[in-house]
């Protein structure tokens, strides 16, 4: 069965985020790690969201990954593709938001002229919608829910301009410029233009028209304004038949209700269902940031929990057999345990004084990826994993290529379940909560489980 939306997120935390939020809107939903071989199939799934790395890297390979992915989603049949980023725009005058825009559309534009040669009814339906095919597309980053608006192509982090909101300072895309029709203007040949607030109040129809002067004057990208739930949604009524969209995880959430009135998308009553997780329960943490921290202490209040030391990983593999030997014997009974590096600031800066900030990381991702490996094998079947790079980690060294998402534990975070041959219980998929540092309630780990539904005992 044909997917409706085909996404391609230029990281792995923004695809779960948009994930989530199609799953939220009443669609089923499936996020891929890199692009998958052109052989899978995805069934009973309304979106797939492929997550890819390309953020940060270099132009040309984010471009070459993007338009991989983007064949690989046409041939499951994509009505939509969306392209997502970070609701604070992050890039750099070299890109790679403009690049990856501008080859999605040209290939866009090759493959529709090809479709439009092939049969003539073919022709008949898509010079419908030929205002857009591959030569238009737009840029709705904004989250309002998260404070991220847009107005006069301005993009405000709360009440703060972009370029005075702290991301002036951020490490890989230092943003300072607010002008997000300026910033795409760096990164690309083709005029930018803007769909502007007073536009979009006159509703769907009026900013569809707008959409399509500008078009006609040859205009390939143009920034929206958005200043809540409701310009979200004449944004997406507009934008519907786009072949290609682009944006943040808001858009995401607007869109399948346009999709439904279409008659694109059936109604699903339980989009985020998984099948009964099954097998012991099992914490790994290796994120430092305040909220884990937080949720570290109100675990080990409950439950039981060993930390591991980078300075004692670095003397050897002592150190990591005893963390297995203690979780062995608590996940006996099912657990949930806890194997956490969290520490607070000064113990982080103790051991990369002493070992150097990239080997302390690295000796705690491994130690992180080798006890998931081990213990998932063993019949650990419920993993949450705090941090983003100890998530890559471990979602690296266990093998999963997929995910179908479930249900939200908190706002940003879901359950998902990831198919797993190495499973002692190869039937039963592994059930996995990501959760990147910041995020999630002071009792997230406990309740995570205990808002997981479960199937057999332990
Ligand atoms: P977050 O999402 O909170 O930023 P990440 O997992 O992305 O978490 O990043 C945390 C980094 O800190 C990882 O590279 C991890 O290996 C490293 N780390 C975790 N614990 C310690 C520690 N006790 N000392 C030094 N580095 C650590």
């Amino acid at each position: 069965m044909a997917i409706v939306l085909g996404a391609i997120a230029d990281d792995f935390t923004g695809a779960t985020d948009l994930a989530n939020n199609l799953v939220r809107a009443g669609m089923r939903c499936v996020q891929v790690i890199g692009v998958p071989d052109p052989a899978t199939v995805i069934e009973d799934v309304d979106a797939v969201v492929v997550a890819l790395k390309s953020r940060a890297c270099p132009a040309d390979e984010a471009v070459a990954d993007s338009l991989a992915a983007l064949d690989w989603l046409q041939a499951q049949g994509a009505r939509q593709l969306f392209f997502k980023y970070c609701s604070t725009f992050d890039s750099t005058d070299a890109g790679n938001i403009g690049p990856v825009a501008d080859a999605l559309l040209e290939r866009l534009r090759a493959t529709e002229t090809e479709r439009l040669r092939a049969t003539e009814t073919e022709r008949l339906r898509a010079t419908v919608t030929e205002r857009l095919g591959g030569s238009q597309t737009v840029m709705v980053p904004a989250f309002p829910i998260n404070g991220r608006t847009v107005y006069q192509g301005h993009l405000f982090v709360g009440d703060r301009l972009l370029n005075d909101s702290g991301m002036q300072h951020h490490p890989l895309n230092p943003m300072r410029d607010a002008d997000l029709v300026r910033v795409l203007g760096r990164q690309t040949p083709h005029p930018v233009g803007l769909a502007a607030r007073p536009t979009l109040v006159q509703g769907g129809d009026a900013t569809r028209r707008h959409l399509q002067a500008l078009a006609a004057e040859g205009i390939r990208h143009v920034i929206c304004d958005t200043l809540d739930e409701d310009d979200l949604a004449v944004l997406a009524e507009a934008v519907v038949d786009m072949p290609l969209v682009t944006g943040g995880s808001g858009l995401g959430q607007a869109l399948p209700a346009q999709y439904r009135r279409w008659g694109w998308l059936d109604e699903v009553t339980d989009p985020g269902r998984l099948v009964p997780a099954s097998g012991a329960a099992l914490v790994l943490s290796g994120s430092c940031s305040r909220a884990t921290l937080g949720q570290v202490d109100h675990f080990l209040e409950r439950h039981p929990g060993f930390a591991l030391e980078p300075l004692a990983l670095a003397e050897g593999d002592a150190h990591l057999q005893a963390a297995l030997s203690f979780a062995r014997e608590r996940l006996a009974d099912g657990g949930p345990v806890l194997v956490y590096a969290s520490a607070d600031p000064e113990r982080v800066k103790a051991a990369q004084a002493a070992l150097g900030v990239e080997r302390a990381g690295q000796l705690v991702e491994a130690a992180l990826g080798e006890l998931a490996s081990t213990l998932v094998g063993e019949g650990v079947g419920r993993l949450i994993v705090a941090g983003g790079e100890s998530s890559g980690a471990v979602v690296s060294a266990l093998g999963v290529t997929m995910m179908r998402i479930g249900e939200q534990i908190d706002p940003g975070v879901p359950w998902t379940q990831a198919p797993l041959p190495g499973r002692s219980d190869s039937n039963a998929p592994l059930s996995l909560a990501l959760k990147s540092g910041n995020f999630g309630g002071k009792d997230f780990f406990t309740r995570a489980f205990d808002v997981l539904p479960t199937g057999r005992p332990s």
